[in-house]
């Protein structure tokens, strides 16, 4: 199922709300919130919720449509919560609702994001292809492999290497939590110390067309992070691609020869 992210909506016919309450992070608050706003017909287009478990307060935010409350009105209806330790409306203006209430972007683990199209961000990257050939090949792998070492360390950090040693299946789904490609199998072969991964709708392969596998950025990444989970030099492989009419793209990390 995919993952929305609220950044803006657009219908001069319509009349949309941004709610931001701060909740009592205490049981049941959210639902009875939830039936607040079911009472007052509000149409909820997509929200999120993000609460600390140790925290007083907990956040919800949302994208609503209504036609027939003013911002005043629902801020008041929702303060009146017990629950609602504050509310933060905004109108849309002529149909024209962005979320200008959120910053900075994070994930839930703090960590601060920016947030790109894939296939912008695919199209700038296969730019440094296309301009510099196989020159521009390496550029993409090394700031890729850059990225892996970084985050791999910070993942390292916080999961520890034996914990990733022995999850990796299900720590590699990080990159699918990213939305940089869904891991559909992982499969180690321990007496060569290779790891194959099978990544599907790779972003960075998405919509490319070529005779060679077109993967650097994400292959140097995954290289970087295999890097530094493991200890030891690792290289990345990609075996199949989606750029060149393979079903899926594959990724294959073996130890670096001496
Ligand atoms: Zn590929």
């Amino acid at each position: 199922m995919r993952k929305d992210v609220n950044v803006y909506l657009f219908d001069p016919t319509r009349k949309y709300f941004h709610i931001v309450m701060e909740l009592e992070n205490v049981p049941g608050a959210l639902r009875s919130v939830l039936e607040v706003m079911q009472g007052l017909h509000l149409n909820v287009l997509g929200s999120f919720s993000s609460v600390d478990s140790s925290a007083r307060l907990g956040v919800w935010s949302g994208f609503v449509e209504d036609s027939t409350h003013s911002a005043w009105d629902l801020k008041r209806k929702l303060g009146a919560s017990p629950f609602v330790h504050d509310a933060m409306v905004v109108e849309s203006s002529k149909g024209f609702l962005v979320d200008g209430l959120h910053f900075p972007v994070a994930f839930n683990t703090g960590t601060r994001a920016v947030m790109m199209g894939a296939r912008a961000l695919a199209n700038m990257l296969g730019t440094v292809n296309e301009q510099f050939g196989s020159g521009g090949n390496v550029i993409l792998y090394e700031e890729g492999r850059s990225y892996g070492k970084e985050v791999g360390a910070e993942y390292m950090m916080k999961l520890g290497a034996d914990f990733i040693a022995s999850n990796l299946a299900e720590v590699l789904k990080l990159y699918q939590a990213l939305g940089w490609f869904r891991v559909s199998a992982v499969k180690s072969d321990p007496a060569g110390g290779t790891i194959a991964i099978q990544a599907e709708e790779n972003f960075e392969c998405a919509g490319a067309d070529s005779k060679v596998p077109h993967s650097h950025f994400v292959r140097g990444h995954l290289e970087g992070m295999a890097t530094t989970w493991l200890g030891k030099p690792m290289e990345c492989r990609e075996t199949l691609c989606i750029a060149k009419g393979d079903e899926r793209c594959e990724f294959v990390l073996s130890p670096r020869a001496a």
